[in-house]
């Protein structure tokens, strides 16, 4: 049979079959990531192929995982130690963000957007509880929301209370599985709950399961909205980890700097104080926002872990 993995507690998985069916299984045998140090060969979004075992508990075994579209990892802040596949097969990241209660950093935006960059997942923004927005904040939403734009990703308003742009969220989550992120205080399960049609059900069904697990600790959940809909939510991940890019790399991740890369005098120009930089030329004439220069240099002089 096929299916997906929906939960991992470390050994025990829970996957959901075509018709929808949640088994809980193990994994044959040992399998190894190419090249990479993970503690864990399987995650959530990974599709499997499996046996279902019908001595003793419904116990399904997995002995083929297909390869894999992308993955995110969390990487180890210790060199020498395991990282942990976060999810696999994502087709776009939704990042939550709010400008009032709490207000999202920019630096924790563009950190989510470099690593997305990285990881090859298309990222759109959504601007939660709108309702609390006076004028002057629609304004202001407005212009942060055209200087994304501009460097193409896309973003929408939202509102749990209100409803405002909840159909439009909801367009954009169907037939993909899509990755929930945000900073915590954002409405994040506000949202996922009424997104996730049963979700106290579906959560309960996966908590019994996990408890039967050895490790109880949970990386992320894979919920179904509807036959082909899935989104994946990293309850405990405040940041995805990001990853290990060389300083004259990291300007690859920003799209308004990767396409003046090759107008710099220098072709291993870090944009900090090289001469004939056209980065810093295009900040100088407004051509790359301050904010996203900002948070740039914050990541490339490796301050980036405050908030
Ligand atoms: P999470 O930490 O991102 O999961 O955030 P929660 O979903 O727990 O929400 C944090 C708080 O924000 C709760 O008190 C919610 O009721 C509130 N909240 C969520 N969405 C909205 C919204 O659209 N408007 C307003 N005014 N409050 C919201
Ligand atoms: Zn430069």
């Amino acid at each position: 049979m096929k299916g997906v993995v929906v939960k991992s507690t470390g050994s025990w998985y829970l996957v959901r079959d075509a018709e929808g069916k949640l088994h809980r299984a193990r994994l044959r045998g040992k399998f190894k990531l190419k090249g990479m140090k993970v503690s864990n060969p399987l995650a959530v979004g990974d599709r499997v192929e499996f046996d279902v075992e019908t001595t003793g508990e419904d116990t399904a075994v997995i002995h083929k995982i297909e390869d894999r579209e992308n993955y995110i990892i969390r990487q180890s802040t210790h060199k020498t130690a395991f990282s942990h596949i976060i999810a696999a097969n994502l087709d776009q990241a939704l990042l939550i963000v709010t400008l009032v209660s709490p207000r999202t950093s920019f630096g924790f935006i563009d950190r989510f957007l470099v690593t997305a960059e990285a990881y090859d997942i298309p990222t759109i923004l959504v601007f939660n509880k709108t309702d609390l927005y006076d004028e002057e904040m629609r304004d202001y939403q407005r212009q942060i929301s055209h200087m994304y734009q501009q460097i193409g990703y896309k973003s929408i308003t939202v509102s749990a209370k209100s409803n405002e742009g909840l159909d439009e969220m909801n367009e954009l989550l169907h037939d993909k599985t899509t990755l929930l992120s945000g900073h915590s205080g954002v409405g994040k399960s506000t949202l996922i709950n009424i997104i996730v049609p049963d979700l106290e059900l579906k959560t309960s069904e996966i908590s019994d399961f996990s408890d039967k697990g050895v490790h109880t600790t949970t990386f992320a959940e894979m919920f179904e909205v509807d036959d082909n809909t899935y989104i994946i939510d990293t309850p405990g991940i405040k940041e995805l980890g990001i990853v290990d890019i060389p300083k004259n790399q990291l300007g690859h991740f920003f799209p308004e700097m990767r396409e003046r890369l090759n107008q710099c005098r220098f072709n291993n120009c870090t944009h900090f104080n090289e001469p004939g930089c056209a980065v810093v030329e295009a900040v100088r004439h407004n051509e790359i926002s301050l904010t996203r220069y900002e948070s740039y240099l914050s990541m490339l002089m490796g301050d980036d872990n405050r908030k």
